[in-house]
């Protein structure tokens, strides 16, 4: 990715160093402007490293010390993460949502020595990083103004020579989203963020005219990688919503593809989303009038791409969107630990149901259990941007591989006749034992979100005394249902009809034998629920 800015900044032309990187707050930066902002940066470390005034010795000056960016998605952070490579320094993505006491956590474990934030935030962050005995420094403001000569002379100044040297130091550290357990930090390296950018810039075939509508949070796989590096390393332009808005993501859809006009310069051409966002942006479909929902289904219709994971897609879901907007939405299916590895097709059959084939380079297979070979598995892979190890963790690093070099993922799936995979969700918290029988929870739960009044759903196995595991459903229920029964002063749902209405659909031991109706489910930052949290929450209740 480096190698990119440089060569954006050094081909002299002004054309691809003018060319805009980022988008946010109504603002647009040039890739010259992010290396600029991204040299200035990595020159403020040096001079406050250790105390002393230290002379700016170019890259690698801080090889290896953790810094940590918490910034909102923005142009600045962007120049946060360039410019501590640029020093070669390993970034530390930190979420802005995070309550304190988890920040000091992450920042503690990863034993971050200097932590960057802007202005907006500098008084919190300031205190936190006292608290964790890191240096603070701000991100200046990113101009969009400067000149691409001023950044390609000050390339020049530095000495920013790489040599490819630094490709197997550590770059990235990333925590996972923690929903099995205390977040890991995954430990990346130049090499397998290079690898990883390639692979997804040639399987989903971006290029300098696409245009990035991007709302996930960046400190995950899914909005770092898929939604800004890929992407800027094929040079594309990515613009930052402030945070995840429906109204605002079908608004800019709109003002991209006017009715009965040309597209504008800066249309968005890919979007990428969590499932659970692409719900709610069909409910806020759902509830637009006639003429508004033409237009808004007509301008997403025009999008070149777009897609969801990290976690399933629930073909509900998938069929809906399809629907409104013609899209078939690519599935795909990624790990903090390797980033994507196994993706549907962009030319070629999107299955439903499924996270596609492995992505070029990458080796994937289902290692069967010994008693059990009905095809299911643990699904394992090898991939040229395998995380290096978990920080710190050297024995769970360990445990996480195979004699034969494949990482273990921990995730259950087949693959079907076509070669495609199937996920079935986690070995530990999505397989449920019920009586003789494994049985995946996500199935489960694609099958009742089918049901009119279930809007969101959850599955898991509550201990049971007669079957081990008991299949407990808990629903979300659409509001219009909700109303409806109130007026008639009945519950939302009963056992009975759910079960009732999903016996022609599923086998009589994957019916729900419970059911439990919340207002809302548990989600983590990336719209997933942790299941075994929850099992042990209500397992304790009993
Ligand atoms: P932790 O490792 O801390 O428990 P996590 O596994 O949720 O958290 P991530 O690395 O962010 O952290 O998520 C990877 C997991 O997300 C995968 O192991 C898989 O279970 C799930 N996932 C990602 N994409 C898909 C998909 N398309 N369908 C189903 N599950 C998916
Ligand atoms: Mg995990």
């Amino acid at each position: 990715l480096m190698e990119v800015f440089k060569a954006a900044c050094s081909e002299g032309s002004s054309s691809s160093s003018d060319r805009i990187a980022i988008k946010a707050d109504g603002k647009s930066y040039s890739y010259g402007q992010l290396i600029s902002s991204a040299l200035t940066i990595s020159k403020l470390f040096c001079k406050d490293n250790g105390g002393e005034t230290k002379k700016y010795e170019g890259f690698g000056s801080l090889k290896g010390a953790r810094i940590g960016i918490v910034a909102k998605p923005s142009a600045e952070f962007v120049a946060g993460v360039l410019g501590t490579w640029f020093s070669g320094g390993v970034a530390v993505p930190l979420a802005l949502s995070y309550p304190e006491a988890e920040l000091l956590h992450v920042m503690n474990d990863s034993d971050i020595s200097l932590l960057l934030s802007t202005e907006d935030h500098s008084e919190t962050m300031k205190t936190i990083a006292a608290k964790s005995g890191a240096q603070f420094h701000l991100i200046p403001p990113v101009v969009d103004s400067t000149s691409a000569t001023v950044a390609s002379n000050q390339l020049q100044d530095n000495s920013f020579e790489t040599e490819g040297k630094f490709l197997d130091d550590p770059a990235l550290i990333v925590y996972t989203s923690g929903t099995t357990g205390k977040p890991k930090g995954v430990v990346h390296t130049h090499n397998s963020i290079n690898s990883q950018v390639k692979m997804l810039t040639e399987a989903w075939e971006y290029t300098s005219a696409d245009h990035i509508l991007h709302c996930l949070p960046l400190h995950h796989v899914h909005g770092l990688f898929n939604a800004l590096f890929a992407p800027l390393y094929a040079r594309s332009s990515v613009e930052f919503l402030p945070k995840f808005s429906v109204s605002g993501i079908w608004r800019r859809w709109r003002e991209s593809y006017p009715v009965n006009d040309e597209k504008t310069d800066d249309a968005i051409t890919v979007f990428t989303g969590v499932p659970t966002m692409y719900t709610r942006l069909i409910q806020g479909y759902e509830a637009m009038d006639k003429e508004m929902q033409d237009s808004s289904a007509s301008a997403a219709r025009k999008l070149r791409l777009m897609m969801s994971g990290s976690s399933a897609l629930p073909r509900p879901v998938m069929h809906q969107w399809e629907s409104i907007t013609g899209h078939r939405l690519l599935e795909r299916y990624g790990m903090t630990e390797f980033v994507m590895a196994i993706s549907n097709p962009l030319r070629g059959e999107r299955k439903a149901g499924t996270v596609g084939k492995p992505l070029p380079g990458v080796e994937a297979k289902i290692k069967e259990d010994e008693n059990d070979s009905n095809g299911v598995g643990e699904i394992c892979v090898k991939s040229p941007s395998l995380f290096k190890e978990y920080w710190n963790l050297p024995e769970v690093t360990k445990e996480s591989f195979t004699e034969d070099g494949y990482f273990k993922t921990g995730d259950a799936g087949r693959v079907d006749e076509d070669g495609y995979y199937v996920i079935l969700g986690r070995n530990s918290a999505d397989i449920m034992k019920v009586g003789g029988y494994k049985l995946s929870a996500l199935e489960i739960e694609s099958t009742l979100l089918e049901h009119p009044t279930v809007a969101e759903c959850c599955v898991l196995g509550l201990t049971d005394k007669d079957y081990g595991e008991a299949v407990t459903a808990i629903i979300v229920a659409e509001t219009e249902a909700k109303k409806r029964r109130e007026d008639e002063s009945k519950p939302v749902m009963t056992l009975e009809e759910l079960s009732g209405w999903a016996k022609d659909k599923l086998a009589p031991y994957k019916l729900p034998t419970r059911l439990l109706i919340w207002e809302s489910l548990p989600r983590n930052a990336m719209g997933k629920v942790n299941k075994k949290e929850l099992k042990k929450s209500l397992d304790n209740q009993e």
